[in-house]
């Protein structure tokens, strides 16, 4: 990356401070934005390709999902960053087509360039930019059809559309369960949420083996091995803190002078544990699920007692917990009484895989389930995850916004087809970057052809034709077969608004980027590319 030519360490800047300014700086953004959304582009589609990351840890990621991979990259250029969080924001709001909406953005930086090449200023790109960004919204839902939870077939095609070419033979079964997930957690009038539907990765076994819990499921061991093991109405109690005596610190400096005064003192410690379990056998708790940690002698006493207790559960699961059972997570014990529980009508500890987990199954709040991930190693647990995630974010945003769009770019370049026609009304400078706009979109379609072996230009030629007659608007290219073909008539299919929300916020990030045309770095060397121009090269 050549900025030397316009360095300059202005007065008021400390020394070593590197400046790139106006074009410069811009051509400069332009290029880390071009390189970091090319990073990505290979992996679009069910034909793309996978990227191994290695970490400086030595941990390998292997991962077709494009936040991920761009996390893993660990991007320090700033305009990097933008799109790294570009593909968190996409990926938060509607959990799908993230390296669509880098793809996206990339592609509007890149055309801005040209558009730059030729005097247009990147005020008015931006106008045009905008101006078709909101159009393709509207063009996007105009194409769009409607789906509801009762269709439970559309809803099965939009997640295995979301999976295909990832979790590979078992895309389907897999998709399977995710909206059955789905239709168990929907049962409520409230709005549904990614978090409700938990995925527990257990390595072994392999992908088939993989179940939907009607429940909760905890990577735990019983603490104790006298505890029972499979209780029928469990009655919760969720303790947020530990259950042991701290050893403050002024406890810690008590002079022990006699043995008399060691077995006093233990005495005292044995007696405040045992207080602490007779007030949570007070309650009339079965099963104790704590924060935190449990004392040796307080498993002995909870056994004793017939409670089943675990520990150091995740505070993200004692959460949910208590969601799903109604209980009350409980931070002072001596506070507590019954009617803080929570319950469940089953809890047992199931081997898995050579270790206990513990299920809390039919709560009184249905919905919350758990995917009980299973797969013969790490890497397929993380990438099978990673698909599931996305597949249970793509069903719910598509019956968020009620709408789905057929796959494979048709919908790209039907609305490519009508941006280029708006763009003609429009006329000016404006129009050029409304065009613009409209080949960015064409890139979705090209590249799933490219990664079908196809000529990428024949095809967008022969989708535009197909596209002239509304009949054909579901044409897009059909990675799988190698053709193009109606996506709608096979079944393939996306929510709408993961395609609008990719679009929305791929036009900020390349507002944001456009807007720049000053970039003052300190000394640290944070806010320059890491980078280097051979990188660059090989992108
Ligand atoms: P993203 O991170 O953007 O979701 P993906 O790798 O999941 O990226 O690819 C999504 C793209 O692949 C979408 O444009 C979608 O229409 C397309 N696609 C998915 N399944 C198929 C298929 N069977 N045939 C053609 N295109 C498909
Ligand atoms: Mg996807």
């Amino acid at each position: 990356m050549n900025s030397s030519g316009n360095q300059t360490s202005g007065a008021f800047l400390p020394e070593g401070t590197k400046r790139d300014k106006g074009k410069d700086a811009q051509r400069l953004n332009i290029l880390v934005a071009k390189a970091v959304s090319n990073s990505v582009k290979s992996t679009l589609g069910p034909r793309g390709m996978d990227k191994m990351l290695v970490n400086e840890m030595g941990d390998v990621t292997i991962s077709n999902d494009g936040a991920t991979i761009l996390k893993e990259m660990a991007i320090e250029h700033p305009i990097g960053k933008m799109l790294v969080e570009l593909a968190k924001n996409q990926d938060d709001e509607v959990g799908d087509g993230t390296t669509s909406a880098v793809i996206i953005a990339g592609g509007l930086v890149s055309k801005a360039e040209n558009l730059l090449d030729e005097n247009i200023h990147p005020s008015i790109i931006i106008k045009g930019y905008k101006m078709a960004a909101d159009k393709a919204v509207d063009y996007f839902t105009d194409i769009s059809e409607n789906i509801t939870i009762t269709d439970k077939q559309a809803l099965l095609d939009i997640a295995k559309t979301s999976m295909t070419g990832k979790a590979s033979e078992y895309s389907s079964s897999l998709a399977n369960i995710v909206v059955d997930a789905i239709l168990k957690i929907s049962k409520s009038k409230k709005e549904l949420e990614r978090d409700q539907i938990k995925i527990e990765q257990k390595i072994g076994g392999n992908l088939s083996d993989t179940k939907l819990i009607d429940g909760i499921v905890l990577d735990k061991e019983v603490v104790h091995s006298e505890m029972p093991k499979d209780i029928k109405s469990g009655k919760i109690l969720l303790l947020g803190t530990a259950l042991e005596i701290k050893e403050t610190e002024t406890e810690a400096k008590i002079q022990i002078t006699s043995p008399e005064q060691l077995q006093a003192f233990i005495d005292q410690e044995e007696e405040q544990l045992k207080e602490m379990v007779d007030k949570i056998v007070s309650t009339g708790a079965n099963v104790l699920i704590c924060q935190k940690g449990i004392d040796d002698l307080a498993q002995h006493y909870l056994a004793k007692a017939g409670i089943t207790a675990v520990r150091r559960v995740r505070q993200t699961d004692i959460e949910r917990l208590a969601k799903a059972t109604g209980a009350k997570i409980i931070s002072r014990l001596k506070d507590s009484s019954s009617k803080d529980l929570g319950s469940a009508e089953h809890v047992y500890s199931k081997k898995i895989a050579g270790d206990d987990m513990l299920f809390i199954e039919k709560c009184p709040n249905p919905n919350f389930v758990t995917i009980l991930l299973r797969g013969a190693s790490e890497q397929i647990l993380a990438e099978s995850d990673r698909t599931i995630t996305d597949a249970v974010g793509a069903v719910i945003s598509s019956l968020k916004s009620g709408k789905f769009l057929a796959a494979g770019g048709s919908s790209e370049i039907d609305v490519s087809l009508k941006l280029k026609n708006f763009a003609k009304t429009i006329g000016g400078r404006e129009q050029l970057a409304i065009e613009a706009f409209a080949d960015v979109l064409d890139i979705i379609p090209k590249t799933l052809a490219e990664s079908a072996g196809l000529d990428a230009i024949d095809t967008i030629v022969s989708l535009r034709s197909k596209h002239q007659d509304p009949i054909n608007k579901g044409f897009g290219v059909d990675v799988v077969n190698g053709t193009i073909a109606d996506m709608k008539k096979k079944n393939i299919i996306e929510p709408l608004n993961v395609k609008t929300q990719a679009i929305i916020s791929a036009t900020e990030v390349a507002e944001l980027i456009l807007r720049i045309d000053d970039i003052i770095a300190g000394q640290s060397g944070r806010g320059q590319a890491r980078m280097g121009p051979q990188d660059m090269a090989e992108m």
